[in-house]
């Protein structure tokens, strides 16, 4: 019985998606898209892109900002 790589890895609870390149790497927790272990962030066991890693921690640079929302509303 050959063992797929993803039988092995200690990411059970974790969505796996192999990437067009080959490699193998978590969803994000938060818009699902397919990340590689080197881009993911990892909050509580679940693991994020960058830019859901900056919500929910609030962290990052601050580069969204109202006024430029009301720019297109009119
Ligand atoms: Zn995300």
């Amino acid at each position: 019985m050959p063992y797929g790589p993803l039988r092995e890895m200690p990411h059970d609870h974790v969505p796996l998606a192999q990437a067009a390149n080959g490699e193998i790497g978590p969803l994000c927790h938060g818009c699902g898209i397919r990340l590689t272990f080197g881009q993911s962030m990892a909050i509580d066991k679940h693991y994020f892109c960058w830019q859901c890693y900056q919500q929910n921690t609030g962290a990052g640079p601050s580069t969204s900002g109202k006024e430029t929302e009301k720019r297109f509303y009119r």
